[in-house]
């Protein structure tokens, strides 16, 4: 975009953007908002907004009694529940950065990014002690360790240096005087699960963040109020809670934390009855334990009115279960770790509102329409950018405040017009609501035309004998690249005309894969996802054609 030479200037205040004033608000204006958590013990606890920032005080001067200055990694390894939460605010708001660790890694991409982060205390749940016991003498950074819970429930850990959460704050004063920040400085920092090489840092900003609460809260995004009970499962160390966890008390939002109950179907059938939870935020696999258990237990959720979706594509079944048996609508959102996370969110707009249900349901599987702070654009392989008409897909990149200009310690990521390259393929139609088509270094690129490997896996995944299916693209010595499905089947053979026939009338000839495989399962990621960066090295010798 030209820069233009400013010939006035506006003359508002130039406050700065910080966390602290998100939980200097909500502890005025919103201190009897209720926080409801399970601990690692299963145990239940209730306190208010005003009682997580009184602990909060006390914390960062015990913070600051170990030496943790402005911009020192504090890490955590923990499920959502209060004391993370205190930490939240604690370590952001005074100065230094809160870096939420994802359990779910592999043990060596913990150790990495401990160190790489340069972490000098780590606050951690006892469920997590025999896994930092595991890789502490290969963490040269920390100094301390901190279990989040107290004296007369610590289990016994062999750790240097550990002490209980409660003994830590105690003997601390309830004031804090907490500094002036700039509005640049981080705030937190979470590695991205690196399906591709080592996990790699985002760092958040103060101002990214509150940023991204007033964008995320808006009503045709999470839409939040103090009306609303918001119970997150998306977990704290993975983006920031998608953001919640500052966006709940900025708008004084109750906030249930399920601790480490996320996939326990019959847990969150509980808190949403007991706590009348009217939100929840969460990726496809917690919603199909939920719907099972409430189908099965014969129970209803009658506070219920939105479940948000995203992490990855939600199924067709979700939206429609809970709708017709519950009353619950589910809307899909995309975002990503370097987005803080949220890119798009699905709600209809007024006139698709009286389509057939069929037709709504084609807009509802998509991704949703781009939220007010963040520019999106999709381009085709030469850099060329693509219509909004719904058909044309390609990179999708974005822009905004609350987006990853670049890693931590590894410089700047972004394309000549200041742009990051999100990694996904997608198609935008004339009303906005983006659809992913795939991840770019798995579209087939196939004689110049993109063949989209996730439409490929979605049809053949309905054929009744075929559990999972993942399509990489070949070499091929006239194409450049053609698809190939490997198949994993429910025990039952199946012959490979079988499949190819499967596709016909589905997809356009050209798209239909060239070459079938069997296999006894597929390789996934740490977090869970098919990982076809090795199903790709597996086949690395075949060419076809
Ligand atoms: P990780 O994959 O490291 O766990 P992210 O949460 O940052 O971390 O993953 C972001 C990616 O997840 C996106 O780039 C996209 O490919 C995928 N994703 C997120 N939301 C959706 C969605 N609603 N539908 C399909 N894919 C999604």
């Amino acid at each position: 975009m030209q820069q233009m030479e400013i010939n006035m200037l506006g003359q508002m205040m130039n406050t700065p953007l910080t966390i602290t004033d998100i939980m200097r608000h909500a502890d005025k204006v919103n201190g009897d908002t209720e926080v409801v958590s399970i601990t690692y013990d299963n145990s239940y606890h209730k306190y208010c907004l005003t009682d997580a920032f009184r602990r909060s005080r006390q914390l960062a001067n015990a913070l600051q009694a170990s030496g943790i200055g402005q911009g020192q990694r504090v890490a955590t390894l923990a499920w959502n529940d209060y004391r993370h939460l205190e930490l939240y605010y604690a370590v952001s708001c005074s100065g230094a950065v809160l870096h939420t660790v994802n359990p779910r890694l592999f043990p060596e991409q913990i150790e990495y990014i401990i160190n790489h982060a340069e972490d000098t205390i780590v606050f951690f749940d006892p469920l997590f002690a025999p896994l930092l016991e595991k890789i502490a003498k290969n963490i040269n950074c920390v100094n301390n360790f901190v279990m989040l819970t107290s004296a007369d429930k610590m289990p016994k850990c062999d750790l240097d240096n550990v002490i209980d959460y409660e003994s830590y704050i105690a003997s601390h004063s309830e004031t804090f005087d907490w500094p002036q920040l700039q509005e640049n400085q981080a705030s937190s920092l979470c590695y991205t699960s690196g399906t591709t090489g080592h996990p790699k840092g985002v760092v958040y900003s103060h101002r990214s963040t509150v940023l991204h609460s007033l964008g995320s809260a808006l009503p045709d995004a999470f839409s939040l109020s103090m009306d609303q009970t918001v119970m997150p499962i998306v977990p704290m160390f993975h983006v920031n809670g998608w953001g919640l966890a500052y966006s709940a008390p900025m708008t004084g939002a109750k906030l249930v934390l399920p601790g480490p109950k996320m996939a326990d179907g019959e847990t969150l059938a509980e808190l949403i009855n007991n706590e009348k939870v009217t939100m929840t935020a969460g990726v496809p696999v917690i919603w199909l334990n939920l719907l099972e258990h409430l189908k099965q237990s014969d129970t209803d959720i009658p506070t219920l009115d939105r479940i948000i979706v995203g992490g990855s594509a939600c199924p067709e079944i979700l939206i429609n279960e809970f709708d017709e048996l519950f009353n619950v609508s589910v809307h899909h959102a995309w975002g990503m770790t370097e987005m803080s996370p949220l890119g798009t969110f699905n709600q209809l707009k007024p006139k698709l509102k009286t389509l057939s249900d069929e037709q709504k349901m084609s807009y509802k599987l998509k991704q949703g329409r781009v939220v007010f702070g963040v520019d999106i654009r999709i381009e085709d392989w030469q850099g060329n950018e693509i219509d909004w008409n719904g058909f044309e897909f390609g990179s999708m990149k974005v822009r905004g405040p609350w987006v990853a200009s670049g890693y931590y310690k590894q410089g700047e990521h972004t394309d000549d017009n200041g742009y990051f390259d999100t990694g996904d393929v997608a198609s935008i139609d004339p009303d906005g609501y983006m659809l992913i088509t795939d991840r770019s270094k798995d579209v087939i690129k196939s004689g110049g035309e993109w063949i989209s490997s996730i439409e490929l896996e979605n049809i053949i995944v309905a054929h009744p004998d075929v559990k999972e299916a993942a399509v990489i693209g070949i070499p091929h010595r006239k194409w450049g690249e053609r698809p190939m499905v490997v198949i994993v089947t429910k025990g039952v053979e199946i012959e490979e005309q079988e499949i190819l026939d499967f596709y016909k009338g589905k997809v356009a000839s050209f798209c239909i894969p060239d070459a079938v495989e069997f296999a006894e399962e597929l390789p996934h990621t740490a977090t869970g996802k098919l990982s076809k960066k090795d199903l790709r090295s597996h086949y690395k010798d075949k060419i076809l054609g």
